[in-house]
């Protein structure tokens, strides 16, 4: 580990000072430490933020969900507010990780956290992401983990993230705070394919701090849930997962909510499915119709084809567990 200097702050301010100055916010610390221990990350000032008031879950004046940043992934996930408006984001958090971690981890580091491509992590591989123009090893390595939508030649990893999939499919916001004030930022535009700059993950400004995740209301009331494909039940990353949030009102879809991981550099979005969905009954056939347009634009790699047929699976799946209909 290269040495480091730590402080720890007590208000936003002092937050924000030294974020502007280059330092690193840390709170859980369950990424970052992993790491700086394997000098994948070598952040030369560490800004504990774990002191800061953003621990709570709060229903905001026009009724959505206000997630504080330092709230941990087990305190969210059983939330009782999270659990009956949204277990969409129990159920994802809850397949996360171990309880172990969930206890310390937060929802801003979770929504940070890093790819979990293994070159990223052996810094005798070649990889953009860790060394901007050194080549990616994972394009012509082995890549069965690795990303068929959203790639570019430069990276072909994946977002770890289970809860951030959930966060897509709700359109989620990130609220910011920073040198110029307070921002808030759709998820969607939070994250960032790799494109040519694969280092640069969110659309983060220099020194600004993750306050919370906000869920807007939806005044229409959503079924959802979260559906996790892996290798083994516990204890490990997504092939593929489906986040689908439904409103079916006098037995019509009035409106779909659909996102995917474990496929995309980023958590992905499904429009074509939502659309595909909206104004019909639920029914198997709909079910499946719809499930053939997740992988649409699907660019699998030498190792990752399987996963094109997994996610219409995983969709269609979840679509029948969601929408009820056998
Ligand atoms: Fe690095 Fe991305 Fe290539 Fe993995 S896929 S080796 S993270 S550039």
């Amino acid at each position: 580990m290269h040495p480091f200097s730590y402080t720890r702050v007590s208000d936003t301010g002092e937050a924000l000072d030294a974020g502007h100055r280059g330092g690193r916010y840390i709170a859980g610390g369950t990424t970052l430490v992993d790491l700086m221990r394997e000098t994948v990350e070598r952040p030369e000032v560490l800004v504990d933020i774990s002191g800061l008031p953003l621990d709570e879950v709060t229903v905001t004046e026009r009724g959505g969900l206000r997630i504080g940043a330092l709230v941990t992934m087990a305190e969210a996930a059983a939330h009782p507010k999270v659990r009956t408006l949204y277990p969409i984001i129990s159920q994802a958090l809850e397949l996360s990780a171990s309880a172990q971690l969930r206890n310390m981890a937060t929802i801003g580091g979770n929504v940070m956290q890093r790819t979990r491509c293994t070159y990223f992590r052996d810094v005798t591989a070649d990889c953009n992401k860790r060394a901007s123009g050194s080549g990616c090893a994972a394009r012509e390595g082995f890549n069965r983990t690795h990303a068929i939508l959203g790639a570019s030649d430069h990276c072909v990893a994946t977002h770890p993230s289970d809860v951030a999939v959930a966060f897509a499919a709700l359109d989620a916001r990130v609220r910011l705070t920073g040198p110029d004030g307070e921002r808030q930022v759709p998820f969607a535009d939070f994250l960032l394919r790799p494109g040519n700059t694969p280092q640069r993950e969110q659309s983060l400004r220099k020194g600004e701090l993750i306050t919370a995740v906000e869920i807007p209301a939806h005044p229409r009331p959503l079924t959802s849930g979260y559906l996790k494909v892996r290798d083994r039940q516990s204890y490990e990353f997504a092939l593929t997962s489906a986040a689908i949030a439904l409103h079916i009102r006098g037995g019509v879809i009035r409106e779909a909510k659909v996102a995917a991981g474990g496929v995309g550099t980023v958590p992905w979005k499904l429009p074509a499915v939502e659309r595909h969905l909206v104004g019909e009954r639920p029914s198997a056939p709909l079910w499946a119709a719809a499930a053939e347009r997740a992988a649409v634009g699907a660019r699998p790699l030498k190792h990752n084809r399987f996963k094109v047929e997994l996610l219409k699976r995983t969709v269609e799946r979840q679509l029948r567990i969601v929408g009820g209909t056998k």
